[in-house]
């Protein structure tokens, strides 16, 4: 059988692309891509002729199905998504899946992944992190997960859409108060900047500037501080005051 070879992509800046990856690109019979006429700009870029397909969140069933099929066949084939890592917020975890289950060899081809990159640079400590992604488009799934970041000691990873931004700071700041942040835009591209601020200066800025260019917002964890604060707020015996009224 094949080998399914997960490979990362630029997440801008085309010179992030491995000599791995291109590699694997060139010798695989087949490129399984998330947006076909997206990459293909990518292949070009780097003389890659291989032949593609769309694998996306549509069709990731029959079209998994059809892959799978292929590799027992002894085709070569490599995963790509638009941006990054695939299977970190894209599609291929599903693939990846279906290849495990069916026995087949998946090796993962290392490279860019805006989480990472945003977080190595956003000044919040990095021992420890959690990775939220895309918070859910679904209030009551929303709410869940928001309600559970409240107690989170570590610092937290967010994906967002510029047109989302606003109302996800705003979310961010109704749970976590007044934690420090750092926007992460625009990774690798020619703007890239990183703002780092509390939540409150955040929701300020952006009411003066529109968001603009993809972002990976990073969030302090909760502290030891503010946690020893709490309990001593839920424990501490009332005044003399406070029985006096
Ligand atoms: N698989 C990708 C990865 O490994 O980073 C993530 C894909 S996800 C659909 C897209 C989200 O990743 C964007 O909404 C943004 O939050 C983040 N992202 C991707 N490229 C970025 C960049 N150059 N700068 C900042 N954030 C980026």
């Amino acid at each position: 059988a094949g080998t399914l070879y997960v490979c990362a992509t630029p997440i801008g800046n085309l010179e992030d692309m491995t000599f791995r990856g291109i590699r694997t690109l060139k010798e695989a019979d087949l490129i399984a891509a998330e947006d076909t006429r997206n990459s293909i700009k990518l292949l070009n870029h780097f003389e890659i002729r291989t032949p593609m397909t769309s694998y996306h969140e549509h069709n990731k069933i029959e079209k998994g199905k059809k892959i799978v099929d292929w590799l027992l066949e002894g085709k070569q084939v490599a995963l790509i998504s638009d941006a990054g890592t695939p299977g970190i917020s894209d599609p291929g975890e599903e693939l990846v899946r279906m290849c495990r289950e069916a026995g087949i060899t998946v090796t993962g081809v290392p490279g860019p992944a805006a989480c990472i990159t945003g977080l190595s640079i956003s000044g919040l400590p990095s021992r420890r992190f959690v990775f939220e992604g895309f918070l859910p488009a679904e209030k009551k799934e929303r709410q869940r997960v928001l309600d559970q970041i409240t107690e989170e000691t570590r610092t937290m990873v967010f994906y967002e859409a510029p047109h989302r931004l606003k109302k996800t700071l705003e979310e961010l700041q109704k749970v976590l108060g007044q934690r420090r942040i750092s926007i992460c835009r625009e990774l690798t591209k020619k703007h890239e900047s990183v703002y780092s601020m509390t939540l409150e200066e955040a929701i300020a800025y952006y009411e003066k500037e529109e968001p603009r260019g993809e972002c990976v917002i990073v969030a302090e964890g909760r502290s030891r501080q503010e946690l020893e604060q709490q309990e001593r707020q839920k424990w501490e015996p009332l005044s003399l005051e406070d029985h006096m009224e």
